[in-house]
């Protein structure tokens, strides 16, 4: 597979002009071609000389993901599937912003990106572990998620988080130059304060990323504040119990300085009890994080569901009264599978046919 054009740096590019004798703004004027003017096709970077769309044609791919569906909610959260080089898929999922939360004259458009195509990690309750990891994203595929949501919904994204498909802190790596596309003001130009990556809690990966100099944001999918109840449905909590994650968060603390979010999913008695709601506000607490509630999105082939709206909002009253701040996330893209993995999971089976989903809660 050769190198996508979307993965070269200003440096790399001056490096390869030299040596093709070429003068150095043929750099600038191919990241335009790529991040500004979204250019799909080499050859339509008409100002370039032929002789370097020949190499540049020779030597590098530009866009490798294509556009399978589109899946639109009532509340115009859309939900898109892209295909990959290699006939995979992944999901990524446009969210405007919520008035209830960012006011009515908020322009945030979060986009939630994939970093992987399924996911080793084997939750219980979650559909892009369901049947296993198949590959890491590359750079290329993680940025790029992010230019055909833009393309496809002509609105440009200003929030990322890294919440689709996929353990991001698996893929530590590729995710760290895909930040150098997305954050950089050659590439994206997001700021780093704009993308939060959500971990199942990978200790070593997360101080690795404490260590790093961008201030990306963290979030944490906790599930339960047990390890009881978190090994039950999180097998990675058996290797990184709750005390070594949260040293870890302790960590991130110091060097980020940054407030950090812990993501609780509420699911009919498994982790739904009030003095797990005690506990994971003292939790909380002593990190100074606060909390996003997220009633459970059902997964089809699996038996867990989400607890009443009225119990919802007990466990949300007394994770409250223990002095956090928390959030419950009644309704965004509950219509559209919004749990990542499921709209790639369909399209998998409808194209190889079923497979065996035993698997229950
Ligand atoms: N692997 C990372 C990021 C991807 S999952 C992580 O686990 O944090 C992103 C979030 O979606 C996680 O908090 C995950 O637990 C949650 N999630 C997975 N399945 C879900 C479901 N069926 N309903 C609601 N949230 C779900
Ligand atoms: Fe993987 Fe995250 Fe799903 Fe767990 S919740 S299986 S870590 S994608």
């Amino acid at each position: 597979m050769p190198l996508s054009l979307l993965t070269q740096t200003p440096d790399e590019l001056s490096s390869m002009l030299e040596d093709m004798g070429e003068p150095p703004y043929r750099g600038t004027q191919i990241l335009e071609w790529v991040w500004q003017k979204r250019s799909t096709s080499i050859d339509e970077m008409h100002n370039l000389p032929a002789r370097l769309r020949t190499h540049l044609k020779e030597n590098f791919t530009l866009h490798t993901l294509a556009h399978a569906r589109t899946q639109g909610s009532s509340d115009r959260t859309r939900k898109f599937l892209f295909r990959l080089y290699d006939g995979r898929y992944v999901e990524s999922v446009l969210i405007p912003a919520s008035p209830a939360l960012y006011g009515e004259r908020s322009d945030r458009r979060t986009l939630c990106i994939s970093s992987q195509v399924g996911c080793a990690f084997g939750c219980k309750f979650c559909a892009s572990g369901l049947e296993g990891f198949t590959r890491n994203l590359v750079p290329d595929e993680i940025a790029g998620q992010v230019l055909l949501a833009e393309e496809l919904s002509g609105q440009k994204v200003n929030n990322i988080v890294f919440m689709g498909m996929g353990e991001p802190l698996a893929n530590l790596p590729n995710l760290l130059k895909a930040f150098e596309l997305i954050t950089s003001p050659w590439g994206l130009g997001i700021g780093a304060r704009h993308l939060t990556v959500s971990t199942s809690g990978l200790v070593p990966q997360i101080r690795r990323l404490a260590d790093h100099p961008q201030q990306i944001r963290l979030a944490i999918s906790l599930h339960g504040a047990s390890d009881e109840v978190r090994d039950r449905i999180m097998p990675v909590n058996r290797k990184w119990p709750i005390s070594e994650l949260f040293d870890a968060l302790h960590y991130w603390k110091v060097r980020k300085k940054q407030k950090l979010t812990l993501e609780y999913i509420l699911i009919e008695g498994v982790n739904d009890d009030l003095a797990q709601a005690a506990l994971l506000a003292q939790r909380a607490k002593s990190l100074h994080a606060k909390v996003n509630l997220i009633p459970y999105n059902r997964v089809e082939g699996l038996n867990w569901k989400r607890p009443s709206e009225a119990h919802c909002r007990s466990f949300q009253d007394t994770v409250a009264q223990g002095g956090v701040s928390t959030t419950l996330r009644l309704e965004k893209g509950h219509d559209i599978d919004a749990a990542c993995g499921q709209l790639r999971l369909k399209q998998e089976r409808r194209e190889t046919g079923p497979r065996d989903t035993t698997e229950t809660a």
